[in-house]
């Protein structure tokens, strides 16, 4: 109860101040005083949040906007020590929020093999082996980013790299990180053989011999990926700054660290205190049927350090948790409620599974609910979509807690009697514009079947229920992490090179507007700080994004050309035209 108070007080807090600096009285008298740090001019400058307006110029004192308007008012504004920087008639926006993001697991993949948009098996095997011969003294081979499509029967196959490597151990994730592919070394070293049983969520994959065939599903993985060397703690953080560049370079000044650990925390922790974190973090820890009361006993300890009293809660945050639901699609893992259609009628599993019985989730919900923690849900079938409305309905009814934004994490099919509920109930819908590309799609229309595509990656329909819709890569388990190719998916529903014509369930598309929104106030207010950031407006915390052309104006299938120019993060830059800092 306290947690909820403090928390409401905090958010009517920051709205007060918003509003009170906000004010046109106490601005201009500010702006009278005191010169600004940092001023763009020039510029088409989209303030965000619902208003569809532009203004030119924007000054930026300390941390935070100070004064939005037309060039020559701003410009009242410059002092000895102020940088200008002209924007040259250039969209600006609010700095990119990637609202579901594995982002450490990300920054460790950029020195691993990047099989992302290889077009064939081909493709894959040149990379696995160029890589392969560059770093003769990896004892592992690790990477990630396969697609299942290119696959005969959509799953690879240990004789493809037993072919090149045999002597060294390799393991290869799949872009969505929900399947691996292993040589023979590897499952080898990992005790994988015809006898070896499998009893938890996911599977060994066989043949009809019933020889594992090198391809691991879900949990299976764990059984050859425990066996790769732990990065050290050096290295992580080494990866994190490589990280946190790349992101600077793609606008990204907002991240919500989706199954993240005190661990994961730890790093930011010590980032931030060096002074050297340049994206504002949130952290979701895991939970799942094993977590203890212990464990909520430490996270509910963390939350009450990072939370919105914290001294630091502006940059990092963790008041969240992310159960696992499900599986995915391609794989057949994720729950559904009316079976696969491409699976043979004896098939074993033909609706998938839940991750964990329905009846332990709903009674965890309810119980980190009523600890005060907002809750992510990775639901992809419309059952387990299903399952996570009815759990948090039922925490709703039993602990009255309002305002709670729970979260539902890439709903890739709903079935359409579940969209209401998501306004109804203030469940924010969370997706990945980039996960609906159509060159990724094909294994996966084929296993949804015509009935149910119609409400795949059902943005629109969301949307036009009410639901709050937010967006964000997954990144990993992406094939690009750039906000601008999730613009791209979102607004065309095609591919870069324009396939199909017409748009892959092209009812789902979204306006720009509404995909910058997602990607930027939503993203803010998923994390309880409408009132700080997500908006370019007097009060806000100064993260600005300029982009090489105008996103509202050039023809949206040129959107995935854009590049950005400028990242602005807490008063500073943080990027420019290709130098980082
Ligand atoms: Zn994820």
């Amino acid at each position: 109860m306290k947690t909820k108070i403090s928390l409401l007080l905090a958010v009517g807090l920051f709205c007060l101040s918003a509003i009170s600096s906000g004010s046109k009285a106490a601005t201009q008298e500010s702006a009278k005083d005191a010169p600004a740090d940092l001023i763009l001019t020039n510029g088409r400058v989209w303030l965000g949040g619902d208003s569809s307006s532009f203004a030119e110029a924007v000054a930026i004192s300390g941390r935070s906007i100070v004064r939005v308007g037309k060039t020559a008012e701003i410009k009242q504004l410059i002092g000895e020590r102020t940088r200008v920087i002209d924007l040259g008639g250039k969209l600006a926006a609010p700095g990119f929020n990637d609202a579901h993001i594995h982002f450490l697991g990300g920054a460790l993949g950029l020195g691993e093999i990047d099989l992302t948009e290889t077009k064939n098996v081909a493709e894959m095997i040149e990379r696995i082996a160029a890589y392969a011969r560059k770093n003769p003294d990896k004892q592992w081979i690790t990477g990630r980013g396969w697609e299942y499509t290119p696959f005969p029967g959509g799953l690879p196959t240990k004789s493809y790299l037993d072919a090149i490597i045999k002597d060294r151990p390799i393991f290869l994730s799949a872009y969505d990180g929900h399947s691996g592919w292993a040589n023979s070394k590897a499952l080898e070293l990992a005790g994988i053989t015809r006898e070896t049983k499998f009893d938890g969520y996911g599977e060994i994959v066989r043949d009809a011999a019933g020889e594992p065939t090198g391809a691991l599903k879900e949990g299976a993985q764990r059984l050859v990926r425990r066996l790769i060397p732990e990065p050290s703690r050096e290295r992580k953080l080494e990866a994190l700054r490589q990280g946190m560049k790349l992101a600077a370079s793609l606008g990204i000044t907002s991240i919500q660290n989706a199954s993240g650990s005190p661990e994961e925390l730890s790093l930011y922790d010590e980032l931030l205190k060096r002074g050297e974190l340049t994206m504002r973090v949130s952290v979701a820890f895991s939970v799942g049927p094993r977590t203890t009361p212990q464990d909520i006993a430490r996270f509910a300890a963390l939350k009450s350090q990072y939370d919105f009293n914290s001294q630091n809660q502006t940059m990092l945050r963790a008041d969240s948790v992310k159960f696992l639901l499900d599986g995915v699609i391609e794989s057949h893992t994720a729950a559904v409620i009316e079976r696969y259609s491409d699976l043979p009628p004896n098939h074993g599993a033909p609706f998938g599974e839940l991750a964990l019985p329905a009846d332990i989730y709903r009674d965890l919900v309810v119980k980190l609910d009523k600890a005060g923690f907002q809750i992510y849900t990775h639901a992809i079938g419309d059952r387990a979509v299903r399952e996570a409305l009815n759990a948090y309905e039922n925490a709703l009814n039993a602990n009255k807690r309002l305002n709670a934004r729970h979260r539902i994490e890439h709903i890739e099919v709903v079935s359409p009697e579940d969209i209401p509920r998501f306004a109804k109930l203030g469940v924010m819908a969370s997706m990945e514009p980039i996960h609906a590309d159509p060159g990724t799609t094909d294994v996966w229309s084929k296993a949804v079947g015509a009935e149910r595509l119609k409400f795949a990656f059902a943005w629109q329909s969301l949307l036009k229920s009410g639901a709050r819709l937010v967006y964000s890569s997954d990144w990993p388990a992406a094939i690009s992490v750039d906000p601008i190719r999730g613009l791209h998916s979102a607004v065309n529903r095609r591919t870069v090179d324009g396939k199909p014509p017409r748009g892959w369930v092209a009812e789902q598309r979204v306006s720009i507007g509404d995909a910058l929104r997602a990607y930027t106030q939503a993203g803010a207010y998923s994390s309880f700080e409408e009132g700080i950031k997500g908006r370019i407006a007097p009060g806000m915390l100064a993260d600005i994004v300029v982009f090489s052309q105008d996103l509202f104006k050039i023809d949206p299938m040129r959107i995935h050309e854009t590049r950005v120019t400028l990242t602005v993060f807490d008063g500073k830059v943080i990027y420019q035209d290709g130098v980082k800092f």
